[in-house]
């Protein structure tokens, strides 16, 4: 799965310097040179990180961090506010506008994707590489594998997303429409019944090994992975 981060910064060098490590790093770059634009892009589609550069013309990036926080769209949207004010009311300032982390210019790329991963581990636990494991369940996202006590299982690519999400937030509770922005990406138009068909399907691919069982029907309001009986 392709992470989308967005990358709002006016300096074309430094938004140059971004846009290469990440590419590089595979991960799919947007970028916005002020707020208004990046809004515009959040508006489009929801990246899975922003990187926001405090000195922007305009809207200021903590006005632009403060701004999706407040939005239900976005408001769960991982931000990495950039700066080079480093003192710490600058930083308390930046954190209480909503980032979730603060990296001091001059920084080196690889600080700055140490910083997105780390963030990306915490927030999108889906959107990584690291395998998970559930029961005996196990699903490899770099192979796209998944074994049930060790076995190999089929599992279709849409079933093979909702598994991983199911998996990395497990014990919780999803509604169709949640599952829907997660699984298949927000401002899709896709009926919710659509996600009935996906389940009663990685159910069918999970039963050879009787994991179907860990997929439970909340009934009136979505669908769980959970370890407990039902
Ligand atoms: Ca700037």
């Amino acid at each position: 799965m392709s992470v989308d981060i967005l990358v709002v910064e006016d300096e074309p060098a430094i938004q140059e310097l971004i846009a290469v490590n990440l590419e590089h790093a595979g991960y799919r770059v947007r970028l916005a040179r002020d707020a208004e634009r990046a809004l515009d892009l959040v508006q489009g589609a929801l990246p899975d990180v922003t990187i926001i550069d405090w000195m922007l013309p305009g809207i200021s990036g903590v006005a632009l961090a403060r701004r999706l926080r407040s939005e239900a769209r976005s408001r769960n949207l991982p931000i990495i506010l950039l700066t080079a004010r480093g003192s710490e009311a600058d930083k308390i300032e930046g954190l209480e506008a909503g980032a979730d982390d603060y990296v001091t210019k001059p920084f080196s790329p690889r600080e700055l994707l140490a910083r997105i991963k780390a963030l990306l581990r915490r927030r999108s636990p889906q959107a990584t590489d690291d395998p998970v494991e559930i029961a005996g369940l196990r699903l490899e996202p770099g192979t796209r594998r998944v074994f049930g006590d060790r076995t190999p299982l089929e599992v279709g690519p849409t079933e093979f997303r909702l598994l991983h999400y199911l998996m990395t937030h497990a014990e919780r509770v999803h509604t169709r429409s949640q599952l829907l922005d997660q699984v298949w990406g927000d401002h899709v138009f896709i009926e919710e019944r659509t996600v009935d068909v996906h389940i009663r399907r990685l159910r069918q691919a999970l039963e050879a090994t009787r994991h179907d069982r860990l997929i439970q029907t909340v009934r009136g309001s979505g669908y769980r992975l959970s370890t407990e009986s039902a």
